[in-house]
């Protein structure tokens, strides 16, 4: 019995193998016309079907992250500050790191840089294979005090404890009270022995505690946090934002 090609393509279709039928019909014209032994035929067809799935996937993964913005760190000038050489961004986009649960914590003032190199070792660890979640703290805050009574943020929230990484951006820019500390905490103890966490902030662990109301459960969190953690501190002179700022008196000196 010949199949004709639609057939074989509704078969692959039910096998849910559409990648490879959509590409079928190119697939057997270049394997009629350069005699291509059945092997090859399919190990071509089942490259084709892996490497389609793969791309989705990570499409699929960039999309639940909600990162800020797409921008790889290829654009990240390492000549701007010395917070960080070469050699150890390198290192953090290995993400033996991240196998090894270790947080990462980014301070400094703002435009400097966190949110940037944050973002861009997410898509980064995305592209190796992670699941990665990105939320502000502001918003980090609302969804965990809606995740009783609304799906949206019950998705949001379920997908942020099952990522690799989870990326909470400017930690402490308003003090929590206790209920809300303690939400926070719950998230922290959770991802404790399952996830790497990246925190930004422009504050200092020694100033997170009066931020987060309760003294014990500050304590608590910031033991769970430091545990396994490196710290990278950008400085105050090496604001990106400042030094490239436009100015609207640019190339025009005043002088009276
Ligand atoms: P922060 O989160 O520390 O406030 P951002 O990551 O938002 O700073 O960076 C502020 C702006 O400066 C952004 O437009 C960002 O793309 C740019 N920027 C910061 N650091 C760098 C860098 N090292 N290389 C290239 N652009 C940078
Ligand atoms: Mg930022």
């Amino acid at each position: 019995m010949t199949q004709t090609l639609e057939q074989l393509q509704q078969q692959l279709r039910s096998l849910r193998l559409s990648e490879s039928a959509q590409y079928l019909p190119e697939l057997v014209q270049q394997a009629e016309s350069e005699d291509w032994t059945y092997r090859t035929f399919l190990h071509r067809l089942a490259s084709y079907e892996q490497k389609r799935r793969d791309e989705k996937q990570v499409e699929k993964r960039l999309k639940w992250a909600a990162f800020p913005f797409y921008k790889t760190l290829d654009a990240f000038d390492l000549d701007e500050q010395q917070s960080l050489s070469k050699k150890q961004l390198n290192q953090l986009q290995e993400f033996t790191w991240l196998d090894q649960l270790y947080n990462l914590i980014l301070l400094g003032p703002p435009g400097v840089g966190k949110t940037f190199l944050a973002t861009g070792l997410g898509i980064e660890a995305i592209h190796q294979g992670y699941k990665v979640s990105f939320i502000s703290m502001g918003d980090l805050i609302h969804t965990l005090k809606t995740e009783e009574f609304t799906r949206k943020s019950q998705i949001r929230m379920k997908r942020i404890k099952d990522s690799h990484l989870v990326i909470i951006d400017d930690l402490m820019y308003m003090a929590m009270d206790n209920r809300e500390a303690n939400l926070f905490f719950h998230l922290i103890n959770d991802l404790y022995d399952k996830a790497s966490v990246i925190l930004t902030s422009n504050k200092g662990p020694s100033e997170w505690g009066e931020l987060l109301g309760d003294p014990g459960v500050a304590t608590a969190i910031l033991d769970r946090v430091l545990h396994r953690a490196e710290i990278i501190h950008f400085r105050e002179d090496e604001s990106y934002r400042m030094k490239h700022r436009s100015s609207i008196f640019e190339e025009k000196s005043v002088h009276n």
